[in-house]
């Protein structure tokens, strides 16, 4: 008996959520989710319905669909992931907004993305502002080879930098440093639940408060910003007095938190006011 498109969906929306099943079918086909609706009654070749069972399987047992299908969009980038980075969510698109508010009035901005992962937010402030000159850093290699190759498929030119934090960073000066860190408490339940449990850990945890790479972030940023250079940070749901207090303490000025999308405290950031006149950082 020959399995159609339409069969196919019907059994695996019973298992999983519908949505998915038409995102693994659809990456099966190589078409969009119109081109399902017109594909609807072909018969599925041999091959084909093995390779939509086998994902319909890793997905029924919780693989999240970004690896599954190796892609996930973020501001608007088609973005290539894998099981090396954290996978790209919609409310860090707002570290991204307030980022590139604070830039694109600059001639040549100078950016730093600390702990890039796939390179999404690197690669999204380099699209929309295109006069920037971005580094992006991570200590994993898998993570640069992943960052890099989005870079080259888009066309868009990011420095890729090793670095454990910024400390390879050198004499580097910046008008804004992003970050999106591990910030979940090592003994989160969460860790243990739904993508999560697939993600690198060391994208996802910090330390006993969720703290520990915002604190160190807050250490060594802030005396690479210029005079009127931002830091920004996207942090837990219950962290943002928490980071305001590091980023006072560190010296920043003008310290705030921004809401996401589901009216959250998501990101915090503060302003270097001013460079002292022998140009050294004294943060
Ligand atoms: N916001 C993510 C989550 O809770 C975690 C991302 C991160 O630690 N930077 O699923």
């Amino acid at each position: 008996m020959t399995t159609c498109l339409d069969d196919w969906l019907r059994v695996a929306r019973a298992r999983i959520d519908v949505r998915d099943a038409q995102v693994l079918a659809a990456h099966v086909l190589d078409c969009d989710r119109a081109g399902l609706i017109a594909r609807g009654r072909d018969a599925l070749d041999a091959a084909r319905l093995a390779q939509m069972d086998g994902l319909l399987e890793r997905r029924a047992a919780g693989e999240p669909v970004a690896y599954l299908v190796g892609r996930r969009e973020f501001y608007g980038l088609d973005l290539a992931v894998a099981p090396g980075v954290l996978i790209p969510r919609p409310e860090t698109e707002l570290l991204v907004d307030l980022a590139l508010e604070r830039i694109r009035h600059l001639p040549a901005p100078r950016v730093l993305d600390a702990g890039t992962g796939s390179g999404a937010i690197a690669l999204a402030i380099k699209a929309q502002c295109p006069q920037a000159r971005v580094m992006a850093l991570d200590r994993s290699e898998c993570a640069l080879a992943i960052a890099r190759d989005n870079a080259r498929r888009f066309g868009l030119e990011v420095d890729f930098v090793a670095s454990d934090w910024l400390d390879a960073v050198g004499a580097h000066e910046f008008d804004c440093i992003v970050s999106n860190p591990p910030y979940i408490r090592a003994a989160d339940p969460h860790l243990g639940l739904g993508d999560l449990r697939f993600e690198p850990v060391s994208a996802l945890a910090s330390g006993a408060d969720g703290l520990d790479a915002l604190r160190s972030l807050c250490t060594s940023a802030p005396m690479r910003l210029g005079a009127g250079g931002w830091m920004l940070c996207e942090h837990g749901y219950d962290q943002a007095p928490a980071v305001r207090a590091l980023m006072s303490g560190a010296g920043l000025a003008d310290v705030a938190s921004w809401r996401d999308i589901a009216g959250i405290e998501r990101v915090s950031g503060g302003m270097r006011r001013q460079v002292p006149a022998d140009g050294r950082a004294r943060i």
